[in-house]
């Protein structure tokens, strides 16, 4: 029980716990995870194990690894026996051992997303089907839907035989399923539904693998799907009715219900196993009392819970801070600030603080205020804005645009979307290029005297028309005109809308933040022509390439931070649609339900100190979008929060700034030519103050605790003056209209 030591009675009970199903449902930061690994250390510890008598079911990769690095921590013996991995990993492992049993060559491939939508698109084509009518992207999720409740095409088809167009997705979804079977391939959801059928059909396997896992554990049981439940409870039974069954997850924190996952398999546990045993924890390790309670007040306006209260030793700590901020800008400024005061104040490490927020799209700005700043930074679970793939092929198209010798970027973009240009025709414009020492895009112009087939050759030439009309856009259009225009000629923006998947409108969310970069460069920048935002990405796409360093801040959506902690969390975009999110103005309380959870899953991941911010106006589509902050921000009990009220924050603001700009100052206190991408950003962004150019109110006439009033903003009080180089920047309080920076000599106002 050595092992057991450093667990409380509770949670040792849990991990101690001999044979028999074993729940346990608690809330984040309770210690489910540390009780899991520990877990498995005694048994091994205690002989009552051995390694590869243990199967071990985590959420993602990257836990897995973690978990079995705890473990190897607690114990001598290697961890290599162990089968310690995700539902599709174990169930791979699986099957390439035995699936020739139900049919299937042991060497199957596998089909990702990509490769399941051209399979599905060849069906409805040779089907003869309307494609317009027939989405490939509907058809994908119906069949997925289909696959994982078990139901196979023939009984799709008679369940809704009175419906003509379900009757041609039955005969889509039966071809798929023969092409899937010829190909030998398997798509993601069929690894896990195979798995579970060999399981169910072969009896020898089976058998063998009941005998072999004697304890079989699975972390955050409440993102599980009913493939997920069903495959847990044929491994865990075991013969003489003996079922060893032990899941931990917290009913509060379910939050992929978009993606299948069933809420209730975690709620039903005591029903569905045996003489289950529940073991709760409610005393949290990880955060201060002040993070806890907002947790707590969060989540208790939610109906459809088990109902629980954290509670920790911990002392109340500091209270969490709220910002309201102008923009976006002013919100990648302030968290980066806030950053380098954590850092430099409180000697915490970059490596323990994360930024959190609710959409991909959201990073492109807090990006470029981390590398403004100069911190280092990764993003977990997904890509770097500028590395992303709709990112970079329209960059690609931007990039040729500007420079038609540009090879590389032709030959990404030149058949994407699909314009019928295949590997051959590629080969064959190639060799003219060599040949003749020309451009490839070029070579393109000689094609009809390249011998390819009249298709391919008219291909070419509606790629080249198009090209050359947006040569000519080019000319004319201000930079997010222009690319708004690549977006729509090239087709690219159609192929993208097709995809109604939560990938497809993620990838359509990010070219819409790459429009609002460009129109948000545009407005910064006198130099903004095309040439110059290549420039201005080129620089953010090269420190996106630099080497992860070790110690940087981690950035990552609030779904891929589930199981994580951290001492410093901030957590961004707190408006109503970006967080709650809503899609097309429908709203159901579940919806609201799941975003109330994500929201109290971020919380839950700080440890000492939580920042959270929401701004005004987000750029959003190329345009400035006013927000109004998120509903859950009111749901934290106000005695936890520290709203930053505008006059303090001012002040606070201003000391930021000294800091920022500080930064450009060289030694000898001259001011240092700044790098061409920081040009006053920070004071341009946050107050736009360039509305109107002419001189105004000048500085002398005017000093702090001033009452002013502004054109467009109306009555304020100015908090404080501030002198950079020839300029004076007012700090300025409004009534309505909260705190902006203006430079006197321009900004619209009047002393009253
Ligand atoms: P989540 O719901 O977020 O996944 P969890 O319930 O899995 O959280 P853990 O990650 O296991 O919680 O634990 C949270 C933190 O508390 C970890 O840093 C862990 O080491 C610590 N902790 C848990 N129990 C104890 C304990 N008895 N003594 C000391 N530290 C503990
Ligand atoms: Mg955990």
């Amino acid at each position: 029980m050595e092992l057991l030591n450093t667990l409380n009675e509770k949670q040792r009970e849990a991990a101690a716990h001999d044979k028999g199903p074993i729940l346990v449902i608690a809330g984040a930061g309770t210690g489910k995870t540390r009780v899991l690994t520990h877990r498995i250390a005694n048994l091994i510890g205690t002989n009552k194990a051995m390694p590869w008598e243990i199967l071990a079911i985590t959420f993602t990769n990257k836990a897995a690894n973690e978990m079995k690095e705890r473990i190897s921590q607690l114990i001598d013996y290697s961890v290599d026996k162990m089968w310690i991995g995700t539902f599709h990993s174990i169930c791979v492992r699986i099957l390439r051992r035995d699936i020739d049993r139900i049919g299937y060559d042991r060497n199957f491939i596998i089909y990702d997303t990509s490769d399941q939508k051209t399979l599905i698109k060849d069906c409805i084509k040779e089907l003869d089907l309307d494609v317009k009518k027939y989405n490939s992207n509907v058809i994908k999720s119906i069949i997925s839907n289909e696959k994982n409740n078990r139901v196979n095409p023939d009984k799709f088809t008679s369940e809704h035989y009175g419906s003509f167009y379900h009757r041609n997705v039955g005969d889509v979804y039966a071809l798929y399923e023969k092409k899937l079977k010829l190909a030998n391939a398997l798509d993601f959801d069929d690894l896990l539904i195979k798995a579970l059928e060999l399981l169910e059909r072969e009896q020898d396997v089976r058998d063998s693998y009941q005998e072999r896992f004697k304890y079989i554990l699975v972390d955050e049981y409440q993102d599980t799907n009913n493939i997920q439940y069903n495959l847990v409870k044929i491994l865990g039974k075991k013969k003489g009715g003996e079922n060893n069954v032990f899941v931990v997850g917290d009913d509060d924190q379910s939050i992929y219900g978009w993606r299948g996952a069933d809420i209730t398999n975690i709620l039903n546990f005591e029903n569905d196993f045996e003489g289950a045993k529940t073991v709760k924890l409610e005393k949290n390790y990880r955060s201060t009392n002040v993070i806890l309670s907002a947790a707590n007040g969060v989540i208790k306006n939610n109906s459809q819970r088990k109902g629980k209260n954290l509670y920790t030793d911990f002392q109340d700590g500091n209270l969490i801070r709220i910002f309201e901020m102008d923009n976006e800008k002013d919100e990648a400024f302030t968290v980066a600030s806030l950053m380098k005061k954590e850092n430099r104040d409180n000697h915490v490490e970059y490596s323990d603080m994360a930024v959190l927020y609710r959409t991909n799209a959201q990073s492109r700005a807090l990006e470029e205020g981390l590398i403004r700043e100069g911190i280092p930074y990764k993003i977990v679970g997904g890509q770097k804005f500028y590395e992303r793939k709709e990112i970079k092929d329209l960059v690609a198209y931007l990039m040729l645009i500007y420079n038609q010798k540009d090879g590389l970027s032709l030959d990404r973009i030149i058949n994407v979307p699909k314009r019928k240009i295949g590997a051959r025709t590629i080969e064959i414009l190639t060799e003219c290029a060599n040949e003749n020492g020309i451009s490839m895009f070029e070579a393109c112009f000689e094609a009809s005297e390249l011998g390819l087939t009249p298709s391919a050759s008219k291909s070419i030439g509606d790629f080249v028309s198009m090209m050359e009309m947006l040569m000519i856009k080019k000319e004319v259009m201000p930079v997010s005109e222009f690319i708004q225009a690549v977006w729509e000629d090239t087709g690219y923006k159609n192929m993208l809308m097709e995809d109604d998947t939560i990938e497809g409108r993620s990838r359509v969310d990010n070219v819409d933040e790459f429009l609002s970069a460009a129109k948000d460069f545009e407005e910064r920048y006198e130099e903004n022509t095309l040439e110059d935002f290549l420039a201005h990405i080129s620089l953010l796409a090269d420190v996106d390439k630099t080497e992860e360093k070790v110690d940087c801040v981690t950035l990552m959506t609030v779904h891929a931070a589930k199981g994580l902690e951290y001492d410093t969390v901030f957590i961004t975009g707190l408006e109503e649609g970006i967080f709650p999110i809503i899609h097309q103005d429908e709203e159901s309380d579940d919806d609201i339900e799941e975003e109330r959870r994500l929201f109290y899953v971020a919380i839950t991941r700080a440890k000492r100190m939580l920042y959270i911010t929401h701004a005004n106006d987000r750029m959003r589509f190329g345009n400035h979008e006013m927000k109004s902050k998120s509903r859950f921000l009111k749901e934290i009990p106000k005695e936890c929060i520290e709203e930053e009220n505008p006059l303090a924050f001012a002040a606070k603001k201003l000391e930021m700034m000294d800091e920022a700009f500080g930064g450009f100052r060289s030694s000898d206190g001259s001011t240092r030519k700044k790098p061409s991408f920081v040009k006053d950003t920070f004071f341009k962004g946050s107050s736009t103050y360039e509305e109107d150019k002419k001189p105004r109110l000048k500085s002398d006439s005017i000093e702090a605790g001033d009452r002013i009033m502004h054109k467009a903003w109306g009555e304020g009080t100015v908090v404080q003056l501030k002198k950079d180089g020839s300029t004076t920047i007012a700090v300025i309080a409004f009534e309505n209209k909260g705190i902006k920076n203006v430079i006197l000599g321009y900004a619209p106002i009047e002393k009253i």
